[in-house]
């Protein structure tokens, strides 16, 4: 069966049009869902018994269950632990910044990609997350902190590219006016660089920003830390930012995660500088978060500012990922694991 809140404003237009009921009525239950972030059909009071009767025969209305919270006693950052209607685990991120409150999504249950550096791969990947799912991450999260989410980052758990009409269904659905209304300029979605949709995305007509997980500056080096670079070059990476800065006018960001001895050299420096200016890129550096099945070891902060200083002097735009909620498993896809690794002893 079909998800309720999976469906576009227009599907699920059509579908109440088909079972009988006039259009208003999809309109007031978009807005239950998407606005008034319901949680079941009947919370729908103004909504005629028949028809909440006939979509509970028809649809799924899937929502999340918020199976763990953990708070940063330092920032404020919020991790989330949710269980989906199947019992797969999923984990959000909700972060306060200055220019609004910003919650990081996952779009895969798991991971296929295999980066070395990442515990989200570490268990691989069972399935992909629908839209509904996706953006219930938001909605229990504005409903459990009573706050408005004005900024949204795909790069949670999973590849996005690799679950791309939900993505691009979810990213719509989104920055809907008749839904939250979230705009496309702050949704960003970040792809280890699977390149054949990179070109897709750059035709959906999108103004959001699109992060490639670049992380080393040869093909080499990539291939020993990103499985993914042995399917695409980082010479055909370059040929599809450089395109999609031309299709959406939008500028790529790098994501460079700083690795003690592995990436972190004057050399890589000066070679992530020409890369990112062949391609107008901004690069944001993340020092790397360890963890405990790998022996990967963040740099100094002073030989991270050096690394970032050498870029800002060849007119590369660059920044440091600000760390946040160190104290509560900061790492991608660790609450995750270790709520499984309870769970399964
Ligand atoms: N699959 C997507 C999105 C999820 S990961 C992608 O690869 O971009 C989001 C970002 O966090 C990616 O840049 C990823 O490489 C990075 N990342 C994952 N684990 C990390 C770690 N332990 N330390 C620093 N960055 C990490």
């Amino acid at each position: 069966m079909e998800d309720l809140r999976s469906l576009s404003f227009d599907e699920l237009t059509d579908k109440i049009k088909e079972m009988g009921f006039p259009a208003y009525r999809a309109k007031q239950m978009y807005e239950w869902m998407h606005v008034h972030l319901v949680r079941s059909l009947d919370e729908m009071t103004n909504i005629p018994k028949d028809l909440r009767e006939k979509c509970r025969e028809n649809f799924l209305f899937t929502a999340l269950e918020i199976e763990r919270m953990q708070e940063s006693q330092i920032d404020g950052t919020r991790k989330y632990l949710f269980k989906c209607a199947d019992g797969s685990l999923v984990e959000s991120v909700f972060m306060r910044y200055d220019f609004g409150n910003s919650v990081c999504v996952s779009s895969q249950v798991g991971c296929k990609m295999g980066c070395r550096f990442c515990a989200s791969t570490l268990d691989g990947w069972s399935r992909n997350l629908i839209p509904g799912e996706i953006l219930d991450q938001i909605y229990s999260i504005s409903r459990d902190t009573g706050e408005r989410v004005s900024h949204v980052v795909v790069m949670g758990t999973g590849e996005p590219m690799d679950n791309y009409d939900n993505v691009v269904r979810f990213i719509r659905m989104l920055t809907d006016e008749n839904g939250l209304n979230i705009s496309q300029r702050n949704v960003t979605v970040s792809t280890c660089g699977i390149v054949p949709k990179m070109y897709d995305l750059a035709n959906e007509n999108l103004a959001i920003t699109l992060a490639l997980s670049l992380h080393a500056v040869n093909d080499e080096k990539r291939r020993t830390i990103m499985p993914v670079a042995e399917r695409y070059s980082i010479a055909e990476l370059m040929d599809v930012c450089r395109n999609y800065f031309d299709v959406t006018g939008r500028r790529i960001t790098f994501e460079y995660s700083l690795i003690a001895g592995v990436n972190d050299s004057k050399e890589d420096s000066d070679a992530l500088a020409r890369l990112a200016d062949g391609v107008m890129a901004h690069v944001n550096l993340i020092p790397v978060n360890p963890i405990k099945e790998r022996d990967f070891v963040q740099p100094t902060r002073a030989a991270a500012e050096s690394f970032k200083y050498r870029l800002e002097k060849k007119g590369i735009s660059a920044t440091i990922r600000r760390e946040m909620g160190r104290d509560i498993d900061g790492a991608c896809g660790q609450l995750r694991r270790r709520r499984m690794e309870e769970t399964s002893c």
